[in-house]
C-alpha cells in the first residue's frame, strides 16, 4: 500500500471495494460526505486486513499483521469490519470488559488439553471458511496455525 492512511473500504450497499481515497466528496447539511464512487452511498465497511491471535492463557488479542506478538498463536484474519464482530459472537467474554477467551482454554488443567481446546475452537468456527455468511473472515486450522509469513 503507498499510503499508509488510505484504507480499504467495502460499500454497505453496492459491495464495491475501493480505497478510502477513492470516495467522492458530495454536497451535504455538513459540507460533504465522502460516498462510494460507485453508487453514491455513505456507509462502507473497513476492510483493513487485521489478524486474531490467542496467548497460551486463552485470551484473544486483535491487530494488524505487524502488531502479531511473539508467542502468540495466530486464530484467524479478516477485514477489521468483521473480524471483531465475529469473535464477539463466537469467543467467550472474560470477566474484564472487552476480554474475549477462547473457550475451554482458560480452565483446561495442562496445555494438551489446552491445544485440543483450542483445536476443537478453529475447527468448529472453521467450518464456515470461504462461506458467505463468514464476511471474509478465515479461522487457521487445527494442527496447522497459521504462520504470520504466510
Ligand atoms: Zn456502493
Amino acid at each position: 500500500m503507498a499510503d499508509r492512511n488510505d484504507i480499504l473500504v467495502q460499500c454497505t450497499r453496492c459491495r464495491n471495494k475501493h480505497q478510502q481515497s477513492e470516495r467522492i466528496a458530495l454536497p451535504s447539511e455538513l459540507g460533504h460526505s465522502m460516498v462510494c464512487p460507485r453508487c453514491g452511498c455513505k456507509n462502507y465497511y473497513d476492510m483493513t486486513p487485521q489478524v486474531a491471535w490467542c496467548w497460551a492463557s486463552g485470551l484473544i488479542e486483535m491487530g494488524s499483521e505487524e502488531q502479531v506478538p511473539e508467542g502468540g498463536i495466530i486464530i484467524a484474519r479478516g477485514p477489521k469490519a468483521f473480524l471483531k464482530g465475529e469473535l464477539l459472537a463466537a469467543a467467550r467474554h472474560g470477566w474484564e470488559r472487552d476480554q474475549l477467551l477462547v473457550p475451554g482454554v482458560p480452565e483446561a488443567a495442562n496445555q494438551r488439553e489446552a491445544a485440543e481446546a483450542l483445536d476443537k475452537f478453529l475447527a468448529w468456527r472453521g467450518k464456515s471458511n470461504g462461506r458467505r455468511g463468514s464476511n471474509g473472515v478465515i479461522y487457521s486450522q487445527p494442527g496447522k496455525p497459521m504462520g504470520s509469513t504466510t
